[in-house]
């Protein structure tokens, strides 16, 4: 293997670090709930890898650099849009004239024209298939670099050998395959997880409905079987007494219906006025059903003053189910759940208490881990959205568990006193 073909194969191998770097922020950005990285976080890879490329590449003479500036040039405009497009080419052209030489006149005028086409396809790349993707990719590394070398021919009368071109060519081709399906496994990777944290929610709102259901279904029994009492021939007190009892059987299951319902209709994203013991009330009243049916005994004992925090009211109602539900689902035979609330130096602590199967100290650390469960039909992200839920409403989550025995979730948040909330 000649010099030259050594010398690209490290370019590639910065295009690879890059993609690596990339991946590893997104799975930092879920695992440790950092919402300061956001999507053009995805940017810093092409402009990572076009600045080390530019900056150890082949020499053939003193005019002329050649590396594999094209890959995160062509791929970064088409999946970053028109910003990065542009930022791109004031970066290549900056860092080549730089460099000096002749070759900057050359890479000033392929540069600039083929940034202008990429950042101009870039409106149609998202929408068209994988194959066709890798493609266009492909043609257009083609045309970039021989773009370059027929100017360079017909500017300064650069004679480059065969075997040199096919070199540079192939690497080139194997390089943007390569890169073009690793940007887009790790695309379509946090794609997913973004959705599924999305759906998170319609799967405990599906996984609750059949015990509510169920739960429905017993006062509905029992209104039936007093209201078919009514049309026997009973005294006007019975009577009474009867239909009395088939209100309240029926109010009952208009109650479970409408707590589970206001949880499960989806919401506007806004901030407001949280009253806290109402909503764990709220949440109690969604899992209840949940509990019955696998012989779980939920203890509440909230404080006698009402206290407020701030927050998406829904999201912590989610939260707080949630964490509900995991206790329940972690006690296998009866138990007893206990959530207790209290309030120390203007701040309210939520213990949620059970009696399951607990958690070993790698467990607690994975706890919050997109995908992390140890159930068969987990998603494994209920406790990641979780956490989120309580870190953007400026609280905290503690865990302490013993294996076999029962683990205790602490939720702490900044309560303010009705009086002084500012909404
Ligand atoms: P899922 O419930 O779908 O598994 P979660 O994110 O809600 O996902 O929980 C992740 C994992 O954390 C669970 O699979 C379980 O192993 C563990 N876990 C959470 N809460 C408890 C608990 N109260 N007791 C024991 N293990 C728990
Ligand atoms: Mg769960």
């Amino acid at each position: 293997m000649d010099l030259v073909t050594k010398d690209l194969l490290i370019n590639f191998l910065f295009i690879l670090l890059a993609l690596c770097l990339m991946q590893i922020l997104y799975m930092i950005k879920y695992a440790y709930r950092l919402e300061s990285v956001r999507d053009w976080t995805l940017s810093l890879f092409p402009i990572v890898s076009l600045i080390l490329c530019m900056i150890f590449p082949v020499y053939t003479n003193e005019n002329f650099i050649w590396d594999l500036r094209w890959i995160p040039f062509i791929l970064g405009g088409l999946y970053g849009g028109y910003k990065l497009g542009y930022l791109l080419i004031i970066l290549t052209l900056i860092i080549r004239f730089l460099q000096g030489g002749d070759g900057f006149y050359t890479s000033l005028v392929t540069f600039t024209i083929m940034g202008f086409v990429i950042v101009f396809v870039s409106k149609f790349y998202s929408k068209i298939l994988l194959k066709h993707k890798v493609v266009l990719n492909l043609v257009l590394t083609f045309i970039g670099l021989s773009f370059t070398l027929l100017l360079a021919k017909v500017q300064f009368n650069y004679e480059i050998s065969i075997a040199f071109w096919l070199n540079l060519v192939i690497i080139h081709m194997i390089a943007m395959s390569i890169a073009t399906l690793l940007w887009e496994g790790i695309k379509t990777n946090f794609q997913v997880l973004q959705k599924l944290i999305k759906a998170e929610k319609l799967q405990t709102v599906s996984h609750l409905a059949a015990s509510i259901s169920h739960e429905v279904r017993n006062p509905l029994t029992a209104a039936r079987g007093f209201i078919q009492l009514l049309s026997d021939d009973i005294s006007e007190e019975t009577r009474k007494q009867y239909s009395d009892i088939a209100l309240k059987e029926l109010d009952r299951a208009t109650e479970v219906i409408n707590d589970y319902l206001t949880f499960a209709k989806p919401t506007p994203d806004r901030e407001e006025k949280v009253n806290i013991s109402e909503e764990i009330q709220h949440a109690v009243n969604v899992v209840i059903p949940l509990a019955t049916m696998n012989g779980v005994e939920i203890k509440l004992s909230l404080l006698e003053h009402d206290h407020f925090t701030k927050g998406e009211r829904k999201k912590f109602q989610q939260c707080l189910i949630n964490i509900f539900k995991n206790g329940i689902e972690s006690m296998k035979t009866n138990g007893e759940l206990t959530i207790t609330q209290s309030y120390n130096d203007g701040m309210i602590k939520i213990d949620i208490q059970d009696e399951g199967v607990g958690m070993t100290q790698e467990q607690i650390d994975r706890l919050g881990e997109p995908y992390f469960t140890t159930k068969e039909k987990g998603t494994g992200l209920g406790m990641m959205v979780s956490f989120s839920i309580i870190k953007s409403m400026h609280g905290t989550i503690q865990v302490s568990s013993e294996y076999s025995r029962g683990t205790c979730f602490t939720l702490i948040l900044p309560s303010f006193q009705n009086e002084s909330f500012i909404a």
